[in-house]
């Protein structure tokens, strides 16, 4: 279970779905897959220096190719992993840093500039890159440039004292909620700060805009201020859909239209995404037990549950009729009977039935 849980939290699932900018291309014309590592990623999220092309069928990606060539000559090496985040796996690109002062500085201390970012090449993913504004590519080598990114004593990337609201790690760099007024819950007056791919695998509104000179903006929206596309319960009905577009409105062709790889793919992609969402809140379900936490947003110190009224302590009455009405209400009833495999809605009783 740890395990499942870590790679859904930490790795990469993959599926014909480009793993920069999310979109899902069924039939794959438009991607490319890294034959060693299995990365995916679509023709307008690489530039020309990237070297794939439709001629490249066997295209290996930097990192796979960097990892060959030390095995080959038996280099001991330290294994390829993006510097800004903590996921693992993922489309790596090369990157690197200059030290844009201090230079006669370092220049004195040869010894200890080898310890900082700026002596050797390090790797970025290009999912991270792309959403910080101040990393650049360079068009020849299509490798990451750092230079205003690094702190000034190599060590790290600015802006490490703020915290990723999933993963909660400081090292590497986040992009922040674009919503002016966002606060983070217990970072005192700072918005929520997030790794681009924590963010993404969470689920949360990590995209692009198209603005009216052309220019892409690359932006993300916490778990407040992300649209409702964003959210669990669209993530389920987006599986709903997908098979009502195959087998009609009301499912009723379910058996008799054949389902193709490209549904499959679609199915497959969307339900990834609910499964990662999933890791995240039992990830965090399992820190809250971990951390000792007890969960009383509503009492203020000094106040005491026992003297205060239904009201204040914001407890709702519910009967079977509001409790049925509720359940209605948020559409998920249908999606937890198909869970438990029980036909609930049909018969008095029909919960104890087992459906075929
Ligand atoms: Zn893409
Ligand atoms: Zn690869
Ligand atoms: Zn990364
Ligand atoms: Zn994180
Ligand atoms: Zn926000």
């Amino acid at each position: 279970e740890a395990e499942l849980l870590d790679e859904l939290v930490t790795k990469k699932i993959q599926g014909v779905r480009c793993e920069v900018c999310d979109i899902v291309e069924a039939d794959g014309k438009f991607l490319t897959r890294c034959s060693g590592c299995m990365v995916t990623f679509c023709d307008s999220c690489t530039t020309p220096a990237d070297g794939v092309g439709e001629e490249n069928r066997n295209y290996k990606c930097d990192s796979c190719r960097y990892t060959a060539e030390k095995q080959k000559n038996n280099e001991t090496f330290k294994e390829p992993r993006c510097h800004l985040c903590p996921q693992k796996g993922g489309w790596l690109r090369k990157a690197h840093a200059n030290p844009i002062n201090k230079k006669s500085y370092w220049k004195a201390r040869p010894k200890e500039y080898q310890k900082t970012l700026f002596a050797r090449p390090f790797w970025v993913h290009q999912l991270c890159q792309m959403w910080q504004e101040k990393i650049t590519l360079d068009p020849e080598t299509a490798e990451a440039d750092c230079d205003q990114v690094v702190m000034t004593h190599g060590m790290g990337f600015i802006l490490e004292q703020n915290r990723c609201g999933l993963c909660g790690i400081k090292k590497g760099m986040k992009a922040r909620c674009e919503e002016e007024n966002c606060r983070a819950w217990c970072e005192k007056s700072k918005g929520w700060n997030f790794h681009v791919t924590c963010a993404r695998q969470a689920g949360l509104e990590v995209e692009s805009q198209m603005d009216s000179q052309g220019w892409y903006r690359f932006y993300m929206k916490c778990f407040q201020h992300g649209g409702n596309s964003f959210n669990l319960r669209a993530r389920l009905e987006d599986l709903i859909e997908i098979e009502k577009k195959r087998a009609g409105k009301s499912l009723e062709h379910a058996n008799s239209r054949t389902m193709t790889f490209v549904h499959c793919s679609r199915l497959l992609n969307s339900a990834i995404l609910v499964m990662q969402i999933m890791g995240w809140s039992w990830r965090w379900a399992e820190w809250w037990v971990e951390y000792n936490h007890t969960w009383e947003p509503l009492l203020e110190p000094g106040q005491k549950e026992e003297q205060m009224t239904k009201k204040e302590l914001r407890i709702v009455e519910s009967t079977k009729t509001s409790r049925s009405d509720d359940a209605r209400r948020c559409r998920l009833a249908a999606f937890g009977a198909g869970l438990r495999n029980r036909d609930y809605d049909n018969v008095e009783k029909g919960d104890t039935v087992v459906l075929d």
